[in-house]
């Protein structure tokens, strides 16, 4: 919204009507003293020139008005609105409008949209060549995570995460899980910990952009990557980091060396699934015996555990009252052990009716 400040265009200390006033008095003094005939002449001539000087001064005056269209620095509204760094595009179309109601346009003002709209296509480019800028508002250098809240999920959703485009999977470390995705601890283990060597290689697990490499707190030596689907990785606990924010990284590149930075007890990597800021167990659609993905399109749905991925081809049984754990491996031919890799856990845990079970 432009406010707009009064254009004081005839801001004068001392004009020259002023100047005549004063001398009309002064010399009206000197005629009625001396009664010259000389003085009287000298004071009608200088009137009449100073008539002149002040038309033709009037006339440039007027001139500089038009001219001052394109007002000084201090008029300039440009600088009122230099502490605006960000506008969006309602806002110039806001802003195109309210100067179009206006009697006069200064040039300021054309300037000024043009100085905004230039900063629109600028951040348009830039966005345009960040993973997954339809999904996330802005690439945040700064915050670890911005979570959406567990209600703003629809209640299943489908995503892609190999295609031809979006490229292949590469598991980031191969070795021994020593922990796995839930409670531990009376906390949350939002990732799968993997047994390594320091100094050992961790590699990037899909196509995209590192968004975050740094020391952070508990993950010491972190890197987190956005890719082209929307999910975000994490790799903590380097001992070293090989990128930085903004780099374009590709499945399978090397992205820091294996470590027991920040909270940790031992060397290993721990590793996350991430999408809009919720963590996903990635068990759930990686095998971390096989070290490949399972699927290549995950549903994404709430559960009494908060949001969770499986493959989108996943077979879900439904908990019914009185159901129990072997009874299900049982029915769909499998072990209790089978059925609880199946779902991401160790052991199992007490069913209630309505939750579901993958069961393929
Ligand atoms: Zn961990």
């Amino acid at each position: 919204m432009i406010n707009r400040i009064p254009f004081n265009n005839y801001h004068r200390v001392f004009s020259l009507s002023d100047l005549i006033r004063l001398l009309t008095i002064w010399f009206v003094n000197k005629f009625l003293y001396f009664s010259n005939i000389k003085t009287l002449k000298a004071y009608i001539a200088t009137l009449a020139l100073l008539f002149i000087v002040q038309s033709v001064f009037a006339f440039h005056k007027n001139d500089s008005l038009l001219n001052r269209h394109e007002p000084t620095k201090k008029n300039d509204d440009t600088v009122q609105y230099a502490g605006l760094k960000n506008i969006t595009y309602e806002e110039l179309s806001f802003m195109v409008d309210s100067i179009l109601d206006l009697d006069t346009i200064k040039q300021s003002d054309i300037n000024l949209v043009n100085y905004y709209s230039k900063l629109l296509i600028k951040e348009k480019i830039r966005l345009e060549g960040i993973p997954a800028s339809d999904i996330y508002e802005e690439f945040d250098e700064q915050a670890v995570f911005t979570i959406t809240p567990e209600n703003e999920f629809p209640e299943t959703q489908t995503l892609v995460i190999i295609s031809d485009s979006l490229g292949e999977y590469f598991h980031p470390r191969e070795g021994i899980v020593t922990s796995k995705f839930g409670w531990r601890d009376k906390r949350m283990h939002k990732g799968i910990d993997i047994n390594l060597n320091k100094g050992d290689p961790v590699k990037c697990a899909f196509n995209g952009m590192v968004r975050i490499a740094r020391k952070q707190g508990g993950f010491g030596n972190v890197v987190i990557v956005r890719h082209y689907n929307g999910l975000e990785t994490v790799y903590a606990h380097l001992s070293k980091i090989k990128v930085k924010p903004g780099d374009v990284v590709t499945a399978g590149q090397l992205l820091g060396l294996g470590g027991s930075t920040g909270h940790s007890s031992g060397p290993h990597l721990h590793f996350e699934v991430r999408f809009k800021g919720q963590a996903l167990n990635p068990a759930n659609f990686i095998s971390f015996t096989d070290n490949k993905i399972g699927t290549d399109t995950l549903m994404i749905k709430h559960s009494r555990y908060g949001i969770c991925a499986y493959p989108a081809n996943a077979t879900l049984h439904s908990i019914q009252k009185g159901d129990s754990w072997y009874e299900i491996a049982k029915r769909y031919g499998m072990s209790v052990k089978q059925l609880c890799a199946l779902n991401g856990v160790e052991k199992k845990y007490y069913l209630r009716a309505g939750q579901k079970l993958r069961i393929n």
